[in-house]
């Protein structure tokens, strides 16, 4: 008997499971559920863009959608449209796949003043996730804090300082090149807890920031050591020695170089925003390592600053029906509770790379085909559809998303992919038009 499937996400780990299931599990349909009309997750609105090379994965999911035994079902919210009992009862089997949509807080006194935002909310600002576009991003300041030491740091620092014309070839929406573009941003202050070893950079990322157009990456010259420690596992050391041969070709870097610098503050922790309703500075600990943490010295200090970004992580957004503990669904190697599984950021938290979710995905879809051979006669995608036409649920397809896909690539201006649609009205206006 057909064994009805519904994973809920198609970001990657959506795709992923997706994939798998259809591939290896004969008599098996799958409903690809996202929220949005558009699919591809943060590949469309985490993904900084001007690294267009990365998002060509997306070509990959265009195969799985085609495949026969995969529907997508494009602008149905699961916990608003649907509810997990409902999906429980409608497929054999619910993967969970919603990644993980909420700004870890910094718990720090003063992070509800304006002008203090997640990176979840301003990366999404800046992609046109529609969630986010009428957030007021007011950048008539010459300082900003952007709290963490990884890539999604560095995208924000980058696109701080990043020049009209670097952006050409790139998907940026135009509301958020306005205000970038014209922004009066002169100094971003990327500060990590601990050092420039343990910082979480990558090699790419790390080296644009030596090439900004009108920006100039600099380093405090005593923060940046001569060697990696010794007794590095090699692996490890091969990525970490290169992005420290690029801090290290910061220095000597002096604030006259370029308009925008951006100041990398090692061994520093946030304890309190300042100011009155809107941030004025930011508080911060000087730290020092043991064994490995970052532990505060005592000595205070202010950087004053007219925004605060912080890029410190990620947590699941929690749903009824699905066990959450530290922001993520609480799973057994992806098994969650019988014909409930969970892949991705929702079951790992918010690490890994794009690819780091296949493996994963595959591995809880074999547990899936372990734990159930065949269906149980379930209504699938057909009481789906029902209940949504009951509900006044309007939904979308693969072949609705292309339309708008092809929509957005057709406006775009000539060097750039695409120009994107940034509300549900207006990319359903679309499809409407079709
Ligand atoms: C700013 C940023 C930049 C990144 N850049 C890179 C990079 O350059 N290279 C790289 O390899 N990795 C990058 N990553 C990591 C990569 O994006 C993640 O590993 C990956 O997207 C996680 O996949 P996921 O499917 O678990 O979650 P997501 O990609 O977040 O997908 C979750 C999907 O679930 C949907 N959803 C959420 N809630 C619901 C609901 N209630 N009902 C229905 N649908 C729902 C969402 O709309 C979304 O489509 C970046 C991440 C971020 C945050």
């Amino acid at each position: 008997m057909t064994m009805h499937v519904a994973i809920i996400g198609a970001g990657p780990a959506g795709f992923y499971a997706a994939e798998a299931l259809a591939t290896k599990g004969e008599g098996v349909m799958v409903d690809l559920i996202d929220r949005l009309p558009t699919p591809h997750g943060l590949i469309r609105s985490g993904v900084a863009p001007d690294h267009q090379t990365t998002k060509r994965v997306t070509k990959k999911y265009d195969q799985t959608a085609s495949r026969e035994n995969v529907r997508y079902v494009g602008n149905v919210t699961l916990g608003r449209d649907v509810t997990m009992d409902e999906l429980r009862d409608l497929y054999d089997a619910v993967i969970i796949a919603f990644g993980a949509e909420g700004d870890r807080p910094m718990g720090i006194p003063g992070e509800d003043k304006e002008g203090v935002l997640g990176s979840f909310a301003f990366v999404g600002w800046y992609n046109g996730h529609p969630d986010f576009v009428d957030l007021d991003i007011d950048l008539d300041v010459s300082d900003v804090a952007v709290i963490g030491n990884g890539n999604v740091a560095l995208d924000c620092a980058r696109l701080l300082a990043r020049t009209e014309d670097e952006m050409k070839a790139s998907d940026l929406t135009d509301e958020a090149g306005e205000v970038l573009f014209n922004s009066a941003v002169t100094d971003v202050h990327l500060i990590g807890r601990r050092g420039p070893v343990e910082a979480s950079f990558s090699i790419a990322e790390m080296r644009e920031m030596g090439e900004l157009q009108r920006g100039i990456s600099l380093v405090h010259d005593d923060q940046i050591p001569e060697a990696l420690p010794h007794g590095m596992d090699p692996k490890e050391a091969r990525g970490r020695k290169a992005v420290l041969e690029v801090l290290q070709s910061f220095r000597g870097n002096t604030r006259d170089q370029a308009p925008v610098a951006v100041h990398f503050e090692f061994f520093l922790r946030p304890v309190e925003v300042l100011g009155d309703d809107r941030v004025t500075g930011i508080r911060v600990e000087r730290t020092k390592l043991e064994d490995g943490r970052a532990v505060g010295t005592g000595e205070i200090f202010d950087i004053p600053c007219g925004m605060v970004i912080s890029c410190i992580g990620y947590v699941s957004r929690p749903i009824d029906g699905l066990p959450m503990e530290y922001g993520k669904v609480v799973n057994d190697r992806g098994r969650v509770a019988p014909g409930v599984y969970v892949v991705g950021w929702a079951k790992r938290g918010p690490s890994g790379t794009i690819g780091t979710n296949r493996p994963d995905a595959q591995d809880v879809v074999t547990l899936l085909l372990e734990d159930m051979s065949d269906g149980a006669g379930k209504q699938g995608g057909a009481g789906l559809d029902a209940l949504l036409i009951q509900r006044g649920v309007r939904h979308v397809s693969y072949n609705d998303w292309l339309v708008i896909d092809q929509a957005e690539q057709d406006r775009a201006d000539p060097e750039a992919p695409r120009r994107k649609f940034i509300t549900i009205p207006d990319m359903l206006s679309v499809v409407d038009e079709s």
